[in-house]
């Protein structure tokens, strides 16, 4: 492959995922921190892709501004921690991260940004095709991420019931139960093709 190609081709894995991230309602902060885009970049391409489409099913919407920062948000219910182990289960699957013994997440050793955005993306994908009326969105699932393998706030802990793991905060006092145990034994769990039990 010459040079240009090699470099056009970079161009367009980093386009394509603008163009994903968009889509999924990142952040402009955090689709810069993937593919390196310049503000100016990311607001023509939404402007050029994005503005006046969907009707009223499928607005986009872009949002400034920080990523949300509170752990507690996956754990503070047990259906929100078990989408939230869905999704920090699919980050490894997809090669966005590797697990250790002790069940702290480290992010992928030899991914560029391009190729953790596109992980990521992948990721988020697979967890919304699961839940389709999903609790956390994708700048949700970028917090996850980083809570799970740079501030190591949260890690996955071992449950005693089912031996699994579970996302879980790193500080707080642990029962050892997964939210899988816990919304089964509760039979909130829904078994295919039966509404949850709000109960
Ligand atoms: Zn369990």
């Amino acid at each position: 492959m010459r040079v240009t190609d090699h470099r056009y081709s970079a161009e367009l894995d980093k386009f394509d995922l603008a163009v994903r991230m968009i889509r999924h309602e990142a952040r402009t902060g955090t689709i810069r921190a993937c593919t390196g885009f310049s503000e100016d970049r990311i607001r023509k391409i939404y402007a050029t892709y994005f503005r006046g489409t969907g009707g009223s099913s499928g607005i986009i919407r872009r949002h400034r501004g920080k990523s949300p920062r509170r752990i507690h948000q996956f754990v503070n219910s047990t259906p929100r921690q078990l989408e939230a182990t869905v999704l920090a289960g699919l980050f490894l699957l997809c090669g966005a991260g590797a697990l250790d013994a002790a069940g702290r997440m480290s992010r992928a050793a030899e991914a560029d940004r391009v190729s953790l955005g596109q992980r990521l993306c992948q990721a988020f994908e697979a967890y919304r095709s699961l839940h389709p009326d999903p609790r956390l969105s994708f700048e949700w699932a970028w917090n996850l991420y980083h809570s799970l393998v740079d501030s190591h706030e949260l890690y996955f802990a071992p449950c005693d019931a089912c031996t699994g793991r579970y996302v879980q905060d790193a500080y707080a006092l642990d029962y050892r139960r997964c939210p899988f145990c816990e919304m089964r034994d509760h039979r909130t769990l829904p078994m295919p093709g039966q509404p949850l039990d709000h109960r």
